[in-house]
């Protein structure tokens, strides 16, 4: 996969420490939409993108799929090794097991960089910005109301009736719609197709890093508490540890706990 491009951008992370750990935590865990939720996760990972300083603004712009490849790039971060997951067949409802490397997710690059696209409508020449992560923000606080092509249309029109005339677009003109910004918009799959070892019958599961691949509060916390008790560091010095060494101190406070404190009855950490 080509990632040098607007599509696809060169990044760099922030470094893997606790802070970073910690910020992105927060971001997975925090109320609100999925969209917020990946704006946050990518704001708290990534230092630049595209060789821009990021911010909340700069990831709100981004096309959707550019963000969902970014999102897929920062699971790697934590979880860079094949991982094993349970699904249920769509048909017979047997769960099974099935393995994915993200780094090995299909992409979709479009022809050129775009960030808007022209269409002939019945209401005349129409443009349309590639949803972005400020469009998906936008679709998700409103819910699931009405035909999601027309609510994408009236978001992301550039026309000042765009609200209304996503109401007066005709069916033939929703479809080119659709597909001018498909076509025109990166992608990258979140779905993996496979035969059903019960039932034979082709089922599709869908991936979500966001669900799995980022650190959790609970696990950093009682990390950084165990060396704040041990050894009396103060816990901004503790946080700005690489993660590994974090982890491996933790996992040695702990073991010394566990020995000192046999037989009684400490709990296991
Ligand atoms: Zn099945």
């Amino acid at each position: 996969m080509n990632n040098s491009t607007a599509a696809f951008p060169t990044t760099e992370l922030r470094p893997l420490n606790g802070t970073t750990e910690l910020a992105v935590a927060e971001a997975t865990a925090q109320p609100g939409s999925r969209p917020q939720k990946v704006s946050c996760v990518l704001n708290a990972i990534f230092a630049t993108i595209g060789e821009e300083r990021v911010t909340l603004a700069v990831v709100r712009q981004l096309p959707c799929g550019t963000r969902e490849w970014l999102l897929q790039q920062a699971a790697q971060y934590f979880y860079p090794d094949v991982r094993w997951f349970e699904s249920h067949c769509t048909h017979c409802g047997h769960p099974y097991d099935l393995s994915l490397n993200l780094a090995d997710a299909a992409s979709y690059q479009p022809e050129s960089d775009v960030l808007q696209v022209e269409v002939e409508t019945s209401l005349g020449m129409r443009s349309f910005f590639i949803p972005n992560g400020a469009h998906e923000e936008a679709f998700a606080k409103a819910g699931p109301i009405g035909d999601p092509r027309r609510r994408f249309a009236a978001l992301c029109g550039l026309s000042e009736q765009a609200e209304k005339e996503a109401m007066q677009f005709d069916e033939d003109d929703i479809v080119h719609i659709d597909h001018a910004i498909e076509a025109a918009s990166p992608d990258v799959s979140v779905e993996t197709t496979m035969t059903c070892p019960f039932c034979g019958k082709s089922t599709t599961a869908r991936i979500d890093p966001l669900l799995f691949a980022f650190p959790h509060e609970g696990t950093i916390l009682q990390e950084t508490h165990l060396i704040a008790m041990a050894y009396g560091w103060p816990h901004d010095q503790i946080l700005g540890l690489k993660v590994r060494h974090r982890s491996a101190l933790a996992a040695m406070i702990a073991r010394d706990y566990r020995q000192t404190r046999r037989p009684t009855s400490w709990k296991t950490l």
